[in-house]
């Protein structure tokens, strides 16, 4: 596993099951389940287009949702593949070039049609690093504040050609080789660009990491504006949606009884905390309450995410 892969994993997500999972991966297996059959990869013919500091890193598995819709898993975010009746849609792109390029190799195996657009759900690098493995000038769509930030990115600084050309605001219904498209945003919750994409007529939703079903709790980007009451309304919203089938951001796909068990549970943590500052409890106090990890000493590396009860807690005694 070389430098670079190694620290856009552990950059990216607090995601210790998918770490130890990459990390202890020494074998490459590229497992896809095309029409319910399940092939495995050579590994010679899967590593032909990654290095062999790499492989370690490269274990996709595709999961057939229905006879167009595939979710793959292993490429430390989700990814969702749909495909249409030229070409492909796929949402986000996992996490470096390399392991997209097992993607596109696997999407190749189920289809000769080509990738024709790209959906961005949020920022974050094991979302977005994949792109590079893309197709020039095909359609990238993402929210407008995921696209500032992905421009700003070092990742793309010599990569123009693959930043976001489709910009969504808050909602655009498209219809791409197809497939009508529900792209959904409702102010920050992960960060301040997530995008859900839902399939009102395959009753189906890609929430990005608005779900982490991989994590105990929700994980907030308060440095990147994103927002626990606003992570409320955007999981109300998901679950409101006519939908039976979520595909989350990290973790297994979800039926709608687990993505309301979810947003019942973080509401209600939220509400606790809530009452807790009304109750002018210390963060320290909170924290002990709910059993989130205490904050971190002075003069340590802060973790990337902050404790759910921190971001919480934050966003009440900050912002008056
Ligand atoms: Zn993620």
């Amino acid at each position: 596993m070389d430098m670079v892969n190694i620290n856009t994993i552990y950059n990216s997500e607090v995601c210790p099951m998918q770490r130890i999972f990459v990390c202890s991966a020494l074998i490459l297996g590229l497992n896809v389940s095309a029409m319910g059959i399940q092939t495995t990869f050579a590994q010679t013919e899967a590593s032909t287009a990654v290095s062999p500091a790499s492989q370690a890193t490269q274990s996709l598995q595709f999961h057939q949702l229905s006879p167009n819709i595939y979710w793959v898993s292993g490429g430390v975010g989700n990814v969702g593949i749909i495909i249409g009746t030229q070409g492909v849609i796929v949402i986000d792109t996992t996490v470096s070039t390399d392991t997209a390029q097992q993607l596109l190799a696997g999407i190749k195996k189920i289809t000769d049609k080509p990738v024709t657009t790209v959906i961005l759900t949020h920022e974050d690098a094991d979302h977005v690093n994949g792109l590079t493995a893309f197709p020039a000038n095909i359609e990238i769509i993402a929210q407008k504040n995921a696209a500032k930030n992905i421009a700003n990115s070092p990742t793309f600084a010599n990569a123009a050609q693959y930043l976001p050309n489709h910009l969504i605001d808050q909602q655009e219904t498209i219809v791409r080789q197809g497939i009508t498209l529900k792209l959904l945003h409702w102010g920050p919750a992960h960060t301040a660009g997530d995008l859900i994409v839902y399939l009102p007529e395959q009753h189906t939703v890609f929430t990005g990491d608005i779900f982490t079903l991989n994590q105990p709790r929700t994980l907030i980007h308060y440095n990147k504006q994103g927002s626990s009451e606003g992570w409320v309304t955007n999981a109300q919203n998901i679950l409101a949606l006519d939908a039976d089938t979520f595909v989350v951001g990290h973790g297994d796909v979800q039926n709608k009884a687990g993505i309301a068990q979810r947003v019942k549970l973080v509401s209600d943590e939220r509400n606790q905390i809530k009452t807790l500052v009304a109750q002018k409890k210390t963060l320290a106090e909170i924290q002990k309450i709910v059993g989130d990890p205490p904050p971190t000493p002075a003069g340590s590396p802060p973790p990337r995410f902050a404790p759910f009860s921190e971001v919480v807690y934050r966003e009440l005694t900050e912002k008056k």
